[in-house]
């Protein structure tokens, strides 16, 4: 056991990467929903690497088994294949609650199913928190602001969101995740934290989800056209995925329990995008427009002042740095995709 805890299996003589030990005090019983998933995985390597005792409920809807296979059979882990939507019964301290479809594409296949993930889902979550005690983090998103009229986003806005149009089943979902958080705390005196998560990227993205980074950069890989859907004026702000890690155990840690905005407020239109991106992957592909999206956001960037004043929280990593590592990325899935043709 005494190995297996510093991060050996004598059995299977696998190495795992560096594991703290923790003595029962200061370990954690963490339970991750949507953990195999692309910010999920990563945040479970972090606490593993921390020295938690960690527990990942997943249904494989958009995650897979291979982001965390390298924690498989350590002593500290474990992975459970179930839908949140169904009631689920395990004894933790915390509840980083990330499970959810989060890309259009994908919110989108299954709307009824992304607002059962999102309501009952969560309101499983904060049932079980209840009945243990723990703290959840909720992972909600900048959607919540909808298409945007205030510019950047303070936490202090209300959103202008369509409640019909395509993106409401992701968007109104969320914002119910948020209202039920409030209500169990101001209820049931539930612990709750919640991250209001803009675009991220980084390594394990999946690589067709159909969102602009993973779009642009596998376009330019293969020298196909970069789509900019519409006129390409419309803005995000990209953050690498391991900025969004650190936030999320910051506000964990924290004892602020209004929502915070996790984001890099470095903006960029669409356009300016396609090239910064081309820049980076070389090749020959042009920027060509195809029609504009429904109820696109125009504008999107966080206001980050909450972070930086309760949290002591920032970004770190810069937007050509991270793009390079997720091109990197995704330059590897491409060769190893290859390889088994
Ligand atoms: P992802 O699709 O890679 O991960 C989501 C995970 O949840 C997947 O592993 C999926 O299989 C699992 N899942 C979905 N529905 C489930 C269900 N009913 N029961 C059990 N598991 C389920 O997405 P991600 O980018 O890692 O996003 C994680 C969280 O962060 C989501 O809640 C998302 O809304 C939020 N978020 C992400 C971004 C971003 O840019 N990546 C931005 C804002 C908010
Ligand atoms: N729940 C769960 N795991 C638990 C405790 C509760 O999944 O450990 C679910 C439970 O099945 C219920 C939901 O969380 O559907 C809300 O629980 P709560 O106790 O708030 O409400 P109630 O059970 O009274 O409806
Ligand atoms: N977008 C684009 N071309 C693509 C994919 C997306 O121009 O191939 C645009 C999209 O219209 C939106 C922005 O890029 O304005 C970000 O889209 P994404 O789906 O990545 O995330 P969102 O922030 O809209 O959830």
């Amino acid at each position: 056991l005494e190995s297996k805890m510093q991060g050996f299996d004598e059995r299977i003589r696998k190495p795992y990467p560096n594991v703290k030990y923790l003595n029962y005090r200061s370990k954690k019983r963490i339970l991750v929903t949507g953990g195999a998933g692309f910010v999920g995985s990563h945040l479970v390597d972090r606490l593993m690497k921390d020295g938690h005792d960690i527990t990942v409920v997943d249904n494989f809807f958009t995650g897979v088994k291979a982001n965390v296979e390298q924690w498989i059979g350590h002593a500290n882990f474990e992975l459970i294949h179930q839908d949140i939507v169904n009631p689920l019964f395990v004894e933790v301290d915390e509840i980083y609650h990330l499970a959810s479809p989060a890309s259009p594409p994908h919110y989108m296949f299954n709307p009824v199913k992304t607002i059962k993930t999102n309501t009952i889902g969560t309101i499983n979550m904060l049932g079980l928190a209840k009945r243990v005690g723990a703290k959840v983090l909720i992972a909600s998103t900048s959607e919540v602001y909808g298409d945007p009229e205030v510019h950047p986003q303070p936490e202090t806005y209300w959103g202008h969101v369509n409640p019909i149009g395509p993106r409401a089943c992701y968007d109104e979902g969320k914002r119910v995740s948020e209202t039920l958080s409030y209500a169990y705390a101001k209820h049931e005196k539930v612990s709750v934290r919640v991250a209001r998560i803009f675009n991220t990227h980084g390594p394990r993205m999946h690589m067709n989800d159909g969102r602009v980074v993973s779009n642009f950069i596998l376009q330019a890989l293969r020298n196909e056209p970069i789509t900019v859907y519409g006129r390409g004026n419309q803005t995000r702000s990209f953050q690498y995925v391991s900025d969004l890690v650190n936030g999320l155990i910051a506000l964990m840690d924290s004892n602020y329990t209004q929502p915070v905005n996790l984001g890099n407020p470095t903006e960029h239109t669409i356009n300016e995008f396609a090239v910064i991106i081309k820049g980076l992957v070389g090749g020959k592909s042009k920027v060509i427009t195809t029609p504009a999206v429904e109820d696109d956001p125009q504008r999107r960037k966080p206001d980050i002042t909450r972070a930086m004043t309760y949290l002591n929280w920032k970004p770190k990593v810069g937007l050509k740095e991270g793009l390079k590592m997720t091109i990197d990325y995704f330059k590897q899935e491409i060769k190893k995709s290859q390889k088994n043709v």
